[in-house]
């Protein structure tokens, strides 16, 4: 059992305790109203935190000290290939995260992810603003949708999700044990999305690096590209080594 149904079942035992103290107490219908605020508070924060694994397990980092791994989301993007080459350059495995209209528009891209080692996962097919407010019907198509377009190139059909924004709610839950699928975390967010300048990006996320760590990045920023090659370098000095997330974890890449 989740902790949202557990939180879900805590609120309305409260809320039966409020109508006692009210009827035979007189109690204050504002107990009530912050005991809704306090309920909701907490379901949209298991929505954000995916860490929280709220509405669904995520994993989100390893219990092995020695590992750290690298995951790329939104690609193929315009710095895949770039990235690609400092990764066989580095000799790093790392996992691609890959929007399915993207994977169908760049499929020589998705098989380089492949062919070179990489795991390649699904992150929802079109990663539009409304992904989460969806049925899990209509969120399910959207995975089996990737799922169809990195087959047709890899032969692969991924079983990895890693959730649009790092939201997660109970339909998603709902399509994601539909398909088999696991939901993949990070415990490490770079923010590479947002960053301006490359050295603050690199000393943020050496200076937050511990073992276990999931670390999320985007293959589609050039701020990026530019700081991977030292990032291994820097990470391999402090004494890490680079797995994939799956061998990491020890958990199926592919169904
Ligand atoms: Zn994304």
């Amino acid at each position: 059992m989740r902790p949202y149904r557990y939180t879900s079942i805590l609120f309305i035992l409260l809320l039966l305790v409020f109508d006692a103290a009210y009827f035979f107490a007189g109690a204050s219908v504002w107990w009530a109203v912050a005991l809704l605020v306090v309920y909701i508070h907490s379901l949209v924060l298991g929505a954000i935190y995916i860490r929280w694994n709220f509405y669904i397990k995520s994993y989100s980092k390893s219990t092995k000290q020695n590992l750290v791994a690298l995951t790329f989301d939104d690609g193929p993007g315009q710095e895949t290939a770039a990235i690609l080459d400092v990764l066989k350059e580095q000799g790093v495995q790392a996992a691609f995260f890959s929007i399915g209209k993207n994977a169908a528009a760049k499929p020589e891209l998705v098989k380089r992810w492949n062919d070179e080692g990489h795991l390649v996962g699904n992150h929802s097919y079109n990663h539009g603003f409304n992904f989460d407010w969806q049925t899990s019907k209509k969120m399910a198509a959207e995975l089996q949708q990737t799922n169809d377009a990195i087959k047709a190139i890899t032969g692969k059909t991924p079983r990895l999700f890693r959730p649009p924004y790092g939201v997660t709610n109970p339909n998603l839950a709902r399509a994601v044990k539909k398909l088999n699928m696991a939901s993949i975390g990070w415990s490490l967010r770079s923010f590479d999305t947002t960053a301006k300048e490359p050295k603050q990006l690199l000393d943020k996320i050496l200076g937050q690096l511990k073992g276990g760590d999931i670390i999320l990045l985007h293959d589609t920023m050039p701020v990026t590209r530019e700081i991977l090659t030292e990032l291994i370098v820097s990470t391999r000095k402090k004494g890490f080594t680079f797995a994939r997330i799956d061998q990491m974890l020890d958990i199926e890449a592919y169904v």
